[in-house]
């Protein structure tokens, strides 16, 4: 009943159970449930407190339970006052894997790092510490700790933890069946180690051909989840080793070469020109060799044109529904070749909803065609907070000039420009530009939207003058 468009229903029938009884708290709680799927926080918050009342000297679990969800709701209330006050003492009460992860999250927005780093060790102190498989209970609060022992320059003391997680992955054959383990571990080292080169490693090993051959074609699934993840953590690795180097007058050739041999299609022989193919390998070879590389404009240009083209063809095609991937694909790419004015035209059609927040309407259509969504979201402090429905929150945006893809809210900037970012990401030397509120003069050049036909309306003009740039 709560899937879908359901809830009307669902919310009816849980309702009639009330009035039948109104001692009912699997109903309470149900109703709480299709609020929180609706967003309506504080209806879902009312309902769970009703519930919790009922229960409170009933079975301890099913207090536990309530309260969790309680939280949670909380959280997403962005009460966080509220939130921490339960999440504390559900934790004091009984600290285990479920409690901390709640209570760690709510320290996070308090940036209260010695607090986390104390709830670890009262962790560590208990039945279920087990330095196997506490990384992966710890899942959804592993990020939040990491910036913990980041600020309070403590990484070492999860050695032991990935050490372990890393050797029972090879006693256990997991690289086989979950491999995604294996890229939340690299994506944890690469964030907060000093020393990057163990996710380097995890991560070649999880893109090479023996791994993928290993896994047999029933379980290519698994090789698909963690390949494009996997991606984006090395070719990072590889082009902050480059610009490290390049800035300390060291050679970056080796690092280049990686992100170079990761980038050329299979097939390039010698006498052809490079092919380079569609992944964030080439364009990150891109962005070091226009910045860094002191090579002509040619060269750099060849690692983004494949992909420039491929995102203008799509623009021409006849299925609207890919256009506002193709126009966020383009402002990245433009942005990674240093032209901000285009890429910001580009960013401009994905956030035309900011220019209708206010219009029920107008959002629907968007939404109707595919014109909404978490396209761009805050690289920053808040990103591990609000994943989904952040959209709204910003006021300002910002995009880095250097970083690929690499945004940051108003708040989390200033975070960012005074060094206090509590993991591996931007720089505060980095040059930025303002997407939102998005600039008058790159409003309606790549797309217009037309509410009234229910459309965003290519700019072919636009898009013609672009493909005949890049496709010297
Ligand atoms: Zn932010
Ligand atoms: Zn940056």
């Amino acid at each position: 009943m709560q899937l879908g468009e359901l809830y009307d229903s669902a919310i009816t029938q849980y309702n009639a159970a009330l009035e039948l009884n109104n001692g009912s708290w699997p109903a309470l709680q149900g109703l709480s449930h299709c609020y929180l799927e609706r967003k309506n926080y504080d209806e879902a918050a009312l309902y769970l407190q009703r519930a919790m009342g009922l229960v409170s000297k009933g079975d301890p679990k099913l207090v536990w339970i309530l309260n969790m969800e309680y939280i949670e709701v909380m959280i997403l209330k962005r009460d966080y006052k509220s939130a921490f006050s339960y999440a504390k003492k559900a934790f004091e009460e009984a600290p285990c894997t479920a409690t901390i992860q709640q209570y760690v999250r709510c320290l996070y927005t308090l940036r209260d790092w010695p607090a986390i780093l104390k709830a670890v060790q009262d962790l560590e102190k208990t039945k279920e510490w087990s330095l196997r498989y506490t990384f992966v209970q710890l899942r959804a609060c592993m990020f939040h700790i990491g910036c913990a022992l980041w600020s309070q320059k403590q990484m070492s003391l999860f050695d032991p933890l990935l050490t372990r997680a890393l050797e029972a992955m090879e006693e256990n054959n997991e690289w086989a069946t979950r491999p995604w383990i294996v890229f939340w571990i690299a994506q944890f080292i690469q964030k907060f180690y000093e020393d990057t080169s163990v996710a380097a490693q995890l991560c070649d090993r999880m893109l090479s051909p023996q791994f993928k051959e290993g896994l047999g074609p029933e379980r290519q699934w698994a090789y698909d989840t963690v390949a494009d993840p996997a991606t984006i953590i090395l070719s990072s690795i590889y082009y902050e080793k480059a610009v490290a180097a390049h800035k300390a007058g060291q050679d970056p050739d080796g690092w280049v070469q990686k992100l170079r041999a990761r980038s050329l299609a299979d097939d390039t022989d010698l006498k052809t020109p490079n092919v380079y193919k569609l992944n964030e390998f080439s364009w990150k070879l891109g962005i070091y060799l226009r910045k860094y590389g002191m090579v002509p404009e040619a060269e750099w240009k060849a690692c983004f044109r494949d992909a420039v083209l491929q995102a203008i063809d799509m623009l021409c095609d006849e299925d609207p529904f890919n256009d506002v991937e193709a126009y966020a694909l383009l402002a990245t790419l433009f942005m990674a070749a240093g032209d901000v004015m285009n890429a910001s035209a580009a960013y401009a059609t994905i956030h035309t909803e900011f220019s209708y927040s206010s219009d029920p309407d107008a959002l629907a259509t968007l939404e109707a065609i595919n014109f909404i969504g978490p396209f761009l979201c805050c690289n920053g402090f808040c990103a591990p907070l609000h994943k989904e429905d952040q959209i709204f929150v910003y006021k300002e945006v910002y995009c880095c000039t250097e970083c690929w893809a690499t945004h940051f809210c108003e708040k989390c900037l200033s975070v960012l420009k005074k060094g206090d970012l509590p993991f591996r990401q931007c720089s505060p030397e980095h040059e930025f530009v303002r997407l939102l509120p998005v600039p008058e003069e790159s409003i309606g050049v790549a797309a217009k939207f037309d509410k009234e036909n229910k459309n965003m309306v290519v700019q072919r003009e636009w898009l013609d003058a672009r493909r005949r740039e890049w496709q010297q």
